[in-house]
C-alpha cells in the first residue's frame, strides 16, 4: 500500500483539528474537536494539556476512520500550533506540573512592565525581535517555577521539561522519546536569539530558567521523531513543525522576499516575508523567524489588527443588523457607498501603527439617512483600512512594496471586503483554492522532508488561486477615502 497522504495536526487555541492532504495538496478528510477554555481568575487563561493531547489524537483517529485507511498510508505528520502557550511537565512521569498557560493570559503583565521600566526593551527586542509582553513564553515559565510548589527545585535537578504546544505533542506522540521544538515556535518564547539561532544565555539568566528545561531546536522541515506504537500501529515520522502564522505563510507559498499574507479571522494576522534579513521595525511590529529550509533562514515581519471579523460578529450579535456573517456582503452591496459613514472599530484600543490601548470605537458621520447597510459597509471597509495601515507600516520598515496580497481566514470569503482591500492597497489580492493555509503549511513542511514533494518549486506550481481581486478604483479616489479614514482615526486618538 502506498504512502499517499500527509496528516496535518492543527492544534489551535479553541480546537484541535486533523486534516489529511493528498499529493495534489487537496483536503481529503478533516475533523475538529473543541476543548475547554479555563479561566481561573480575571486575566488568567489556561488549557488542560492532557485535553489538548487527547483531543488532537481523537481527531487524528477520526480522519483515518473517515477515509477508511490504515495509518501506514500516511507518509508523514506535520504539526502546527497555537504559539507561545506554555507547558511544563515532569520528564519521568510525563505529567504536567500545571495547566498550559495560554498566550492570551495576562498574569505576568506587571512583571513585563517592570522589565520595561528597567530599560530592557531594546536588549530583548535586539535578541528576539519581540516586544516585551506577557504573550510570550518566558515570563509564563518563570511564573510556573515561582508559583507551583516544588517546581523550581525539581527543575534545577533537570527533571522538568518546558515546551510550547508543538513540543508537548511531539513528546507525547513519541512516548517521551523526543523533547524538541522548531525554530519558529522557539522564536516566540522570548528566550531564543533569532540571529545566532540558539537559546540565549543572557535571557535564560535574566528569566532565571534552568537551561535543562529547554527543548532541542530543529529546522521546520526535517525529521523530529517517529510516533510510538502506542498511538498509531505504524511508526510515522513527524517531519514538519511550525507555529500557526508561520505555517500559514508557508501554506500560502509566500516563499519569496516581499510576499505577504493576511488571515482575516477574529483579528487580522499579517506576515511579510523579508527574506534572509531580520528587519527591525520602527512601528513596533514583531520580527520573527518564518522558517529554516535547506539550511537557509527566512525572516518575517508580523503585525495584527485586533478587531477584524469580530466587527462583523458585533453587527450580528450586538446590533443584530445581520443574521449571519456571510450576509454582511449582500447588505454592504445594497448601497452605493457608506453615505459618509466611517467606522473605527477600536473596541479594544488601536494597535499598529497607532498603539493606543485606551482608544475606543467610533461610528462617525451619522445622518438621518444612515441605515444598517451603510454601517455594515463601513465596518467591512474598516477591516480593509486597518489592514492597509499595518501593511503600509510594514512596507516602510522593510523598504519595499508588495506586489500582491494572499488571503485566508473566515472573512476572506467576503468578496466585497477583498475587492475593497485590493482597491485600498492598490494591489492584487489572491484568494487560494485551499483556504486552510495553516494546516497546509504544516503538511508541506512534513511532506518536503520525506520526499513526498520534491521541492518548493513543485509545491508552488500546484498552489492555485481561486479568485484574484484587481484594483478597480483610481488611486486618486482611494487616496481621498484613506485620508477620510485617517481623519476619523485622528479623532479616535484625541
Ligand atoms: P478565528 O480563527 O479567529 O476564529 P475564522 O477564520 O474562523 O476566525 O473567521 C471567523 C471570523 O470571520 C468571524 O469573526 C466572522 O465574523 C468573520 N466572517 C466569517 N465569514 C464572513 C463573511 N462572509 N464576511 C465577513 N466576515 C466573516
Amino acid at each position: 500500500m502506498g504512502k499517499n497522504y500527509i496528516l496535518a495536526l492543527d492544534q489551535g487555541t479553541t480546537s484541535s483539528r486533523a486534516i489529511i492532504y493528498d499529493h495534489a495538496g487537496k483536503i481529503r478528510a478533516m475533523a475538529q474537536k473543541e476543548f475547554r477554555q479555563i479561566f481561573p481568575k480575571p486575566g488568567f487563561v489556561e488549557h488542560d494539556p492532557m485535553e489538548i493531547y487527547s483531543s488532537q489524537i481523537s481527531v487524528a483517529a477520526e480522519v483515518l476512520a473517515q477515509m477508511e485507511i490504515h495509518d501506514n498510508a500516511i507518509a508523514a505528520i506535520g504539526i502546527t500550533n497555537q504559539r507561545e502557550t506554555t507547558i511544563v511537565w515532569n520528564r519521568k512521569t510525563g505529567k504536567p506540573v500545571y495547566n498550559a498557560i495560554v498566550w492570551q493570559d495576562r498574569r505576568t503583565s506587571a512583571y513585563c512592565d517592570q522589565l520595561k521600566k528597567e530599560g530592557l526593551q531594546s536588549l530583548i527586542a535586539g535578541k528576539t525581535g519581540l516586544e516585551i509582553d506577557a504573550y510570550f513564553s518566558a515570563t509564563k515559565i518563570r511564573w510556573i517555577l515561582d508559583n507551583v510548589p516544588g517546581a523550581r527545585k525539581t527543575a534545577e535537578k533537570g527533571e522538568l521539561a518546558f515546551g510550547t504546544v508543538d513540543s508537548w505533542l511531539i513528546w507525547n506522540l513519541s512516548n517521551g522519546k523526543a523533547h524538541l521544538t522548531d525554530i519558529s515556535n522557539a522564536s516566540r518564547t522570548m528566550l531564543f536569539n533569532i540571529h545566532s539561532m540558539k537559546w540565549d544565555e543572557d535571557l535564560i539568566r535574566l528569566f532565571d530558567i534552568p537551561a535543562s528545561m529547554l527543548p532541542g531546536v530543529k529546522a521546520n522541515s526535517t525529521y523530529f521523531a517517529d510516533t510510538s506504537g502506542l498511538i498509531f500501529s505504524s511508526k510515522i515520522p513527524i517531519s514538519g513543525v511550525a507555529g500557526d502564522q508561520q505555517a500559514a505563510l508557508f501554506g500560502q507559498m509566500c516563499v519569496h522576499k516581499g510576499m505577504m499574507k493576511n488571515t482575516y479571522g477574529t483579528g487580522c494576522f499579517i506576515m511579510l516575508n523579508t527574506g534572509n534579513k531580520a528587519v527591525r521595525s520602527k512601528n513596533r511590529m514583531l520580527t520573527t523567524i518564518a522558517w529554516q529550509l535547506c539550511g537557509e533562514t527566512t525572516y518575517a515581519l508580523e503585525g495584527s489588527v485586533f478587531v477584524g471579523g469580530a466587527v462583523v460578529q458585533w453587527l450580528r450579535d450586538g446590533l443584530q443588523f445581520i443574521k449571519t456573517a456571510q450576509s454582511s456582503e449582500k447588505l454592504a452591496l445594497s448601497v452605493e457607498d457608506t453615505g459618509g459613514i466611517i467606522f473605527v472599530p477600536a473596541f479594544t484600543g488601536l494597535g499598529a501603527p497607532h498603539w493606543k490601548q485606551d482608544a475606543r470605537g467610533m461610528i462617525y458621520g451619522i445622518t438621518r439617512g444612515t441605515t444598517r447597510a451603510h454601517i455594515t459597509r463601513a465596518a467591512l471597509e474598516a477591516i480593509a483600512y486597518q489592514s492597509y495601515d499595518v501593511i503600509k507600516a510594514m512596507q516602510q520598515d522593510a523598504g519595499f512594496t508588495v506586489e500582491n496580497l494572499r488571503v485566508d481566514g473566515g472573512a476572506a470569503a467576503n468578496n466585497f471586503l477583498m475587492q475593497m482591500q485590493a482597491d485600498v492597497l492598490h494591489t492584487n489580492v489572491q484568494r487560494p483554492v485551499v483556504l486552510e493555509s495553516t494546516s497546509l503549511g504544516a503538511a508541506y513542511f512534513a511532506g518536503l522532508a520525506v520526499g513526498f514533494w520534491q521541492d518548493v518549486k513543485e509545491i508552488e506550481s500546484q498552489w492555485k488561486v481561486e479568485k484574484e481581486f484587481v484594483p478597480t478604483q483610481s488611486p486618486e479616489a482611494i487616496e481621498k477615502s484613506i485620508e477620510a479614514w485617517h481623519e476619523a482615526v485622528r479623532r479616535v486618538l484625541q
